[in-house]
């Protein structure tokens, strides 16, 4: 079984071989270091924290950490999408922490949410209502998104998991279907 020191030296040595750091926020780290501890066991591999992996590794591949979208988004903003990788410069604190947009092409995040690909957006988001997953709201900044399970971490503002709850709606209530 893998451990958090395991997963943390590992995510320690590759940020070495790059050049860039991990996050100094203990607290952060903490949880993504879980996030993707729980995945790895979950999955076999350890995808993203802040991202919904689908199980399959082929549809995942792009998501499992070092993500393939780490480097052009420390480059640009940093940061990676979770904020475990980070530049030196935001690593002493210079720059502030800040929302990182999500680089992940839209047909792999309909991939993962098991959907055809053809679809437009509005014909996707309707899937998305009518399927049986919840819809889950970061409490801190308001950040949706159609899961069973919260991020480990909201990708927006960091919050931990427990920030999380399902958003009931007018609508209705997104709950799983029996
Ligand atoms: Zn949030």
């Amino acid at each position: 079984m893998i451990s958090i020191d395991d997963v943390k030296r590992r995510a320690q040595q590759d940020a070495k071989s790059r050049g860039i750091r991990i996050t100094p926020d203990e607290k952060l780290l903490q949880c993504l270091l879980e996030g993707l501890k729980t995945n790895e066991e979950r999955y076999g591999y350890p995808s993203c924290p802040c991202r919904m992996a689908s199980g399959n590794f082929e549809t995942d591949r792009d998501i499992i950490c070092p993500c393939d979208y780490r480097d052009p988004d420390v480059a640009e903003y940093g940061c990676c999408y979770c904020s475990l990788y980070v530049d030196d410069e935001t690593h002493e604190g210079k720059n502030q922490a800040r929302a990182i947009p999500e680089r992940r092409p839209y047909d792999k995040q309909r991939a993962t949410l098991g959907l055809a690909e053809k679809e437009t957006e509005e014909e996707t988001i309707g899937e998305m209502m009518k399927s049986s997953r919840k819809l889950l709201y970061c409490k801190q900044c308001g950040y949706v998104v159609f899961s069973d399970d919260p991020p480990y971490v909201c990708p927006i503002c960091k919050a931990k998991r427990e920030m999380f709850e399902e958003l009931v709606t007018a609508l209705g209530h997104y709950t799983r279907k029996v």
